[in-house]
């Protein structure tokens, strides 16, 4: 789950980690209070969608004057903002970051991630920080470093000296680097993070240390644990069809093709996309119902394929282990029943009550392309879509 820029400051204040002073604003009149509030002389207008290079995008302004606030408030709230990380279609933006002005020394760059490899918790940083980390990472491998904390150990000043070397940091800024890096590793360790980036963390003119920028996301299957977090989830942030889909406790994940797919099993939904592109077409979506799914699970998921305007055909793939496959059968003809289907629709069902569901299908009345297998299904909804 990924949270707005001035809620990731919050956190991270929490944790002593140096950042600007800031408000956020829904309205124009929010935010010139809150630039009345902080006072001046020097504000940022910053935009607060879930994606980075507002800065490009025109998203993240510096204003000296009241008035200056008000007009990119103006322009700001309500614009549909483009960056390299939103795609062609942008977010609108809905709310804004009102923050302190900083005077800038030196760009530099920190996140961090769960490192799969080590299984470890790893820091990354360069020197190189500011607006194109990705263009550093593709021309310059070598200005950006890593570093894992072993977690039987934990974080130490050796991992913040190391840091602090990396960056070039000297004196006041080296003792906050190290503070800086327990500090991070804490907060990320105690709210369950996923990632960590700070870009840039500045130098400021006098020397020290600020985090002027701040995305974090949160590993979802931990987010029991942190009821103070979830309450940040912004829904205006996220495509409609996953939030639908999560109310139903569905592993949905929305995509760009033409084939929707039901499957249960996450291993037997990723061969599903995998063969009905060997079979030269793309699907509309990840979708896993689960081991388990009930009869109203399986309805609602059928309906989530088909609201989406974009599906030309419909794959359903089960395997009936836990899972019957007379279950799959009565949800299909219950979403159909409520939901006119216009799309050809390939069946293959395999395993437990196997025989019960495809009576349960061939005596509804739908007009259901049987399969009898993973390729042979791949092979009818690609021929069907394109008929
Ligand atoms: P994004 O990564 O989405 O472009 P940032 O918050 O990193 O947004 O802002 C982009 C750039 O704007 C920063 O690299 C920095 O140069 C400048 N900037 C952002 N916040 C401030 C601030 N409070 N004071 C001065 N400059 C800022
Ligand atoms: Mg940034």
């Amino acid at each position: 789950m990924n949270i707005h820029e001035y809620q990731a400051k919050a956190v991270l204040k929490e944790y002593g980690v140096p950042v600007a002073r800031g408000k956020a604003a829904f309205t124009v009149d929010e935010a010139v209070a809150a630039a009345k509030d902080l006072g001046g002389p020097v504000w940022v207008v910053k935009a607060q969608i879930h994606a980075g290079g507002r800065g490009k995008g025109g998203g993240v302004k510096v204003v000296k004057s009241i008035d200056d606030v008000k007009k990119e408030a103006a322009r700001m709230l309500g614009m549909t903002l483009v960056t390299h990380q939103t795609g062609p279609e942008g977010k609108t933006v809905r709310r804004l970051y009102i923050e302190d002005g900083s005077d800038i020394a030196r760009e530099l760059y920190l996140s961090m991630v769960v490192d799969r490899g080590t299984s470890r918790v790893a820091f990354i940083v360069s020197t190189e920080g500011g607006m194109d980390i990705e263009e550093v990472a593709h021309s310059t491998p070598e200005k950006i470093l890593t570093f894992s904390v072993d977690p039987a150990s934990g974080v130490s000043s050796f991992h913040g000296r190391k840091v602090a070397a990396a960056l070039g940091l000297k004196g006041e800024a080296n003792k906050q680097c190290i503070a800086l890096v327990q500090s991070l590793y804490r907060a990320f360790v105690e709210k369950d993070m996923a990632l960590l980036e700070i870009n840039p963390l500045i130098v400021k003119n006098d020397g020290n240390l600020l985090c002027l920028d701040a995305k974090l996301n949160f590993d979802s299957n931990a987010l029991y644990r942190h009821p103070e977090i979830v309450e940040l989830r912004d829904i205006d942030e996220e495509d409609p069809t996953e939030v639908e889909a999560s109310k139903y406790d569905l592993n949905f994940i929305k995509l760009s093709g033409s084939i929707g797919c039901m499957v249960n099993g996450a291993g037997l939904a990723m061969a599903t996309m995998d063969i009905i592109k060997l079979y030269g077409d793309e699907p509309a979506n990840f979708l896993d119902v689960g081991g388990g799914a009930s009869k109203e699970k399986v309805t609602n998921a059928f309906k989530l394929i088909l609201s989406d305007p974009s599906v030309k055909g419909i794959l359903v793939n089960i395997f009936g282990g836990i899972m019957k496959c007379d279950i799959i059968a009565d949800g299909i003809v219950a979403a159909a029943k409520e939901m006119a289907i216009k799309v050809p629709l390939v069946v293959r069902l395999e395993g437990t009550n196997v025989e019960k569901g495809k009576e349960i299908l061939s005596k509804s009345g739908l007009a259901i392309i049987p399969a009898n297998d993973l390729a042979d299904a791949a092979d009818k909804i690609t021929k069907a879509v394109k008929a």
